[in-house]
């Protein structure tokens, strides 16, 4: 049985920098599936685009003729004009400054013809995979008709890596597939900090929902020397220790899971710290004021929706001495100014220059974007589903079928 694959420093797979891509026709598995405006259909938020640049622009400055591809939210395999990856090629061109031809169809004649005639040097985009079944189907003939387009698959979709369909897993049984940069740094950072952290690592959990990060809470608190648990998710702990929490968020059926959390955490010595008290109010309105009360003792009527600030300050201190910290789910209803402050205050003391700070998690970024803290962390990831499973310590399919980096031991 191969290895499993190493994703901290060592990463052994290979990447762009150990293959020879000049005047090579390479497919690019980007993840362009971007927010739209729903009434416009105009592009509201091009970071994953801007994240797959500098693979792109390496491809074209060596002298290679990329094919790059994405799927665009849930067409459900068949052609909606709505999910066309049209505005993605228009913003791209804009970004790159130089024109991306885009064409009608993923596998078909178009397709054929412009990636046939594509120059080194020259970038196309295909339409959305999704407008076919068999992309999200795993079909051998899809990846089939898609690799012959090409002669190196690189893979550069890290949001969507945790997903075996066939423009991530099934082209790499027809082209030899490596690594894009955005996903090499991305599997380094997170990888790295998992597998290989400066100690002490601190791990931060929050969001509303522990069903969510089961998998994540349990593989951490065997990596962490302090899991640190706040949010909407802290209140199923607490409740898990008998606190009352009044109408707080709780999932009843996740009691005895957080009951076994506390037990593992104390058996291995992880501290496992909740927040002490909280910022509650009869409902999430910004309008009503606050009372700070001890997160054991909510009154029935009221609901925690941010952490207080004995919380915030003990949190704070524990992350000023950290190595690493990898943060994952906000603190409280950080949209709303009067809830924002625990997240703001975690968000702020993981910018410590010494501290390796690591973000993952779409509302965690966009709290991290809010704050204007983004390059004052280490790494923020592009991945949603895909980060909590790396988190989770799960192999994704699309990173298993790269090719291993030569030398790497068969055991
Ligand atoms: P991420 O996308 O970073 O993984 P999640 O999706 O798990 O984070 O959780 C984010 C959501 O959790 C936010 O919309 C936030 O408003 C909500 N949240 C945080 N704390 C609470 C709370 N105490 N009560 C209700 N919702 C909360
Ligand atoms: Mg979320």
């Amino acid at each position: 049985m191969p290895a499993r694959t190493n994703y901290g420093i060592d990463f052994d797979k290979q990447s762009i920098s150990d293959t020879d891509v000049r005047g090579k026709k390479i497919l690019l598995r980007c993840d362009f599936n971007i927010p739209l405006d729903r009434d416009t259909g105009a592009v509201t938020d091009d970071g994953r685009i801007i994240a797959a640049l500098p693979t792109i622009r390496y491809l074209l400055d060596q002298g290679a003729a990329v094919i790059a591809c994405s799927h665009l939210g849930r067409p459900g395999g068949v052609l909606s004009p709505e999910f066309s990856l049209k505005v993605v090629g228009e913003r791209l061109t804009e970004l790159l400054g130089k024109p991306v031809k885009i064409s009608r169809d993923a596998i078909g004649e178009d397709s054929r013809r412009l990636a046939a005639s594509l120059q080194p040097g020259e970038i196309m985009l295909l339409e959305n995979l999704r407008f076919y079944p068999g992309e999200e189907l795993n079909d051998p003939e899809f990846a089939r008709a898609l690799a012959a387009l090409a002669d190196v698959f690189v893979e550069d979709a890290f949001g969507s890596v945790h997903r075996a369909h066939a423009s991530i897993e099934g082209v790499s049984h027809f082209l030899p597939a490596v690594a894009g940069f955005l996903l090499e740094q991305e599997l380094r950072h997170i990888g790295g900090a998992l597998e290989n952290p400066k100690p002490p690592f601190i791990a931060i959990l929050g969001g509303s929902k522990v069903s969510d990060k089961i998998g994540v809470i349990d593989n951490l608190l065997d990596k962490a020397d302090t899991l640190i648990i706040g949010g909407g998710m802290a209140y199923t702990f607490l409740k898990a220790r008998d606190g009352s929490i009044g109408s707080s968020l709780c999932e009843n059926d996740r009691l005895q899971y957080a009951r076994d959390m506390l037990v593992k955490a104390q058996r291995l010595g992880v501290r496992l710290l909740l927040p002490v008290d909280s910022l509650v109010a009869q409902r999430p309105d910004n309008s009503l004021n606050p009372d700070v009360v001890n997160s054991y003792n909510i009154p029935d009527d009221m609901m925690a929706l941010d952490i207080g600030p004995k919380a915030a300050n003990e949190f704070v201190s524990v992350i000023k001495d950290a190595g690493t910290v990898i943060w994952n789910g906000p603190m409280g209803i950080f949209e709303l100014p009067k809830y924002s402050n625990g997240t703001r205050m975690v968000a702020i003391a993981m910018t410590d220059p010494h501290i390796v700070s690591i973000v993952g998690g779409g509302d965690s970024a966009a709290a991290i974007r809010q704050f204007g803290l983004e390059g004052r962390v280490t790494h923020v990831s592009t991945g949603g589903g895909a980060t909590l499973e790396f988190l989770e310590g799960r192999e994704l399919p699309g990173v298993a079928c790269l090719l291993d980096k030569p030398g790497r031991a068969e055991v």
